[in-house]
């Protein structure tokens, strides 16, 4: 068996076409939807994640402002900033960008943004809002993670889902919408006894570990959905955990590693961006 290949280059690319179109009905109606991304300090790579973000923001029609702050920002000033980004009636969705440097407490930060323009979705009010099934801003990496599978045309209910890592931005939040969409689910972590075990059972995968062929194709169930988030940098070239040569000819359908999960992040970011214009402009 070969595994269709979940393209989410093409997807993100449909769902960014359809933001533009509602961004533009939003303007008719005087609301331009507006991110504000704070970026501390001069990280490269956090740099490059701030343009993308940005380029992301102008392709489809939203305002986007970054503010750059020196690496020596206090933490109270940097609260300040985020209050007043809280009252601003152009800013919709606020994003500070991690890491932060040591000498401030991200916890403090993140927990300053007002959860009505908690576009990451990482506010506790949030997390807890998406654990209990209410309206939220879901992080933008889980959603689209969960997007993606949908795409796939199976049904995620019913289905054993193993996600492999636990972390707050990725494993935990996706294993949680997993089970909102009536899967069953299991979280393998870095203490778990026999992964392989566990990988053998699973019909939907999630590997976010960020472990170059972690996972093999001899330990997956044929026809699995399998979603690869890992992105490391080896040799010049991002890899994935899955080793994907192999594990495409076992698999029912499979994430590439660059063009699959990743585009769908900015996408969802985007989404809740133009969510949380209309919601507080109440053309929802
Ligand atoms: P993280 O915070 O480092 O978490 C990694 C998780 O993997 C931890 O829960 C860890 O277990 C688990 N783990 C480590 N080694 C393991 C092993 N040998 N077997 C089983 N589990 C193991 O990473 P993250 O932020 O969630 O990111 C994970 C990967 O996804 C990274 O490659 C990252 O670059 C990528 N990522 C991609 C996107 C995207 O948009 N494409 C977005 C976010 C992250 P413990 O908890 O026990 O330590």
């Amino acid at each position: 068996m070969t595994a269709t290949i979940i393209k989410g280059k093409e997807v993100a690319a449909e769902l960014r076409a359809d933001l533009k179109e509602e961004v533009a009905q939003l303007k008719e109606q005087g609301v331009v939807p507006g991110l504000t991304v704070i970026l501390v300090g001069d990280n490269p790579a956090s740099h490059s994640y701030v343009k993308a973000k940005a380029k992301a923001c102008e392709e489809i029609g939203v305002a986007s402002e970054v503010i750059k702050r020196d690496v020596n920002i206090t933490q109270e000033e940097l609260l300040q900033e985020i209050q007043q980004l809280n009252e601003s009636e152009a800013v919709h969705g606020i994003l500070v960008q991690l890491p932060l440097p040591n000498h401030i407490d991200e916890k403090a930060v993140l927990n300053a943004i007002s959860p009505k323009k908690d576009v990451d979705g990482f506010h506790p009010v949030s997390v807890g809002n998406m654990v209990i099934g209410d309206e939220c801003y879901l992080p933008c990496t889980p959603h689209g993670i969960i997007e993606l599978i949908k795409r796939s045309g199976e049904e995620i209910s019913g289905k054993h889902a193993v996600v492999i890592g636990r972390s707050n931005i990725v494993g935990k939040p996706v294993a949680m919408l997993l089970l909102q969409e009536n899967a069953t689910v299991t979280i393998a972590h870095s203490r778990t006894k026999d992964l392989s075990a566990m990988i053998k059972q699973a019909d939907i995968l999630v590997s976010a570990v960020g472990r170059p062929r972690l996972v093999k194709a001899e330990d997956l169930k044929p026809g699995a959905i399998v979603i690869d988030v890992g992105n490391t940098m080896e040799n010049g070239k991002l890899v994935g955990d899955i080793d994907y040569e192999p594990a495409k000819e076992v698999a029912g359908y499979i994430t590439p590693v660059p063009g699959g999960v990743g585009p769908m992040t900015i996408t969802m970011l985007l989404k809740n961006t133009v969510d949380a214009a209309k919601t507080i402009n109440n053309l929802k």
